[in-house]
């Protein structure tokens, strides 16, 4: 079987258009989505159905969650667009649809089990706030030492929004350093993070995502109009500037 992961789209539709369209041409047999759908990005409400239409599951998110009951340890910039995030929600004139997206919001999974796979947004440890960052491998060894006993084999996390692959040395091996794919062996423990499709800090502004099947996952990047959701954010006082700016630098 062929999945498609995504992850970390933050309301940007245009990112994730792109990548839908890729991984239509590709043709893999379902799309698992790792969390925050929405927040800091233009256009929510679309990306939120897009994903309700597309994703087998759905993953909760911190920004999910913050738009859905608070924002917690938010700073400002986030915690304002969360705010806007939700006013669109309830905005939205079609009671049956709004029912439907806030209905959707709810039954977001915390943590999914599937055979040696575990997916959840952020860390099996606290599914929905813990960042598991590439650096925590030297100043933080008991902590994924911690992290790797809570997995059997497998555990696929956004939240970094940083594209890559965890190994229980500990160690961290961005796509570059992997030939772009990382193939496991049947006893490995690994954490996969595909990267963010709607905003990738790791420098490469371009969309993040992976498609995986039993043995391995590739990870793709993709190139959207940046500028366009630039200008969106431009447009809407309630997201600040730098959400845009820091798309065109992937930070
Ligand atoms: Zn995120």
């Amino acid at each position: 079987m062929r999945t498609a992961l995504i992850s970390d789209i933050h309301a940007n539709l245009d990112a994730l258009q792109a990548v839908l369209a890729d991984i239509d041409e590709r043709g893999v047999d379902r799309i698992i989505c790792l969390g925050d759908i929405i927040g800091y990005g233009p256009n929510p409400l679309e990306c939120l159905d897009l994903v309700m239409d597309r994703c087998a599951f759905a993953m909760m998110g911190n920004h999910d969650f913050a738009v859905l009951y608070e924002p917690t340890s938010f700073n400002t910039t986030a915690e304002q667009a969360a705010f806007w995030t939700r006013k669109q929600f309830e905005e939205e004139p079609d009671a049956g649809l709004r029912k439907k997206r806030y209905e959707f919001l709810g039954n977001l999974l915390v943590r999914k089990w599937e055979e040696g796979n575990l997916y959840v947004h952020a860390s099996p440890r606290r599914p929905i706030n813990e960042y598991i960052f590439p650096d925590d491998v030297i100043s933080a060894p008991n902590k994924m030492t911690a992290i790797f006993d809570r997995i059997d084999a497998r555990c696929f996390v956004g939240h970094t929004h940083v594209t890559g692959v965890f190994t229980d040395e500990p160690d961290f091996y961005p796509p570059a350093d992997l030939g772009g794919a990382y193939k496991w062996g049947s006893d490995d423990k690994v954490v996969i993070n595909p990267g963010s499709v709607g905003q990738p800090r790791d420098r490469d502004p371009r969309a993040s995502y992976a498609v995986m099947d039993d043995e391995q996952i590739e990870f793709i990047r993709i190139e959207y109009d940046i500028n366009a959701v630039v200008e969106k954010v431009k447009a809407i006082d309630e997201l600040s500037d730098f959400l845009g700016q820091r798309l065109l630098e992937g930070r």
